[in-house]
């Protein structure tokens, strides 16, 4: 059995042309699961599959890139034409209150997404993947996961500035999904809170990950000059993910 991960946005902060923001659905034996649901990206899982059909979500983070969507994933379920449905999220612990803080109905929104807590170090049962999260760099609670299947193996960095934890979480993955918003010729950055190209590629190579995934780009970066730098500091096979690619591991 495969594990198979569909790009449903790949854009750092904001969507581009396009590029929608962060979302990924991976999909083993059936089992579905969204990571991320930045904005714009509910469209291209649609395009996929009815939202009754996920299985479960997991956030990585609070930042709008990675969770606007999950506002228009709600309502999807809650006037469901099959009737209403429910979906588990796990995010970052506040979650509920901090999202739900631009809805009017709390309780119906928190009985939709049923949100359970999740934290750097917890291992997630998720159908018959596990999920392990890791502690990413980045100013506020972040996830990063490694997504293990049938001795498959699918690291998500998700928004992080270079740190060991990542190498930890993309051990001898079979794909590392990174974040590369940036490219070293834009240094100084706007933030240090992302990587560039060739630090996801060194983070890579750290891990001994098999492939490499740059994801997250800043919309008006090259995809092309992102690959470039990657390959100066990693060996492995280099891709720039893009809207509805899928990755068969
Ligand atoms: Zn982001
Ligand atoms: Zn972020």
């Amino acid at each position: 059995m495969t594990l198979a991960l569909t790009v449903l946005g790949c854009s750092g902060t904001h969507p581009g042309p396009q590029r929608m923001c962060s979302s990924y659905l991976v999909e083993h034996d059936g089992y579905r699961l969204l990571v991320d649901c930045g904005n714009g990206s509910l469209s291209n899982l649609t395009r996929r599959c009815d939202v009754a059909d996920v299985d479960a979500v997991v956030l990585s983070h609070l930042h709008p890139d990675h969770f606007a969507d999950l506002y228009g994933l709600y309502y999807a379920l809650r006037f469901h034409r099959d009737g209403a449905r429910a979906v588990p999220v796990y995010a970052p612990a506040g979650a509920p209150a901090f999202i739900g803080r631009l809805l009017d109905d709390l309780d119906t929104f928190t009985a939709t997404c049923r949100f359970t807590p999740a934290q750097a170090g917890d291992v997630l049962r998720l159908g018959p993947l596990t999920v392990r999260l890791f502690a990413a760099a980045h100013p506020v609670d972040t996830l990063a996961l490694r997504i293990e299947a049938a001795g498959t193996v699918l690291a998500y960095s998700a928004d992080s500035a270079p740190t060991p934890a990542l190498s930890d979480a993309a051990r001898d993955a079979d794909l590392f999904l990174c974040d590369a918003t940036w490219l070293e010729r834009q240094r100084p950055l706007p933030s240090a809170v992302h990587m560039t190209a060739e630090e996801a590629g060194r983070q890579a190579g750290d891990a001994g990950a098999k492939r490499l995934v740059l994801t997250h780009l800043w919309p008006t970066n090259d995809p092309a000059e992102s690959a470039a730098e990657a390959a100066r500091a990693y060996v492995g096979a280099v891709t720039v993910a893009a809207d509805l690619d899928e990755f068969v591991l």
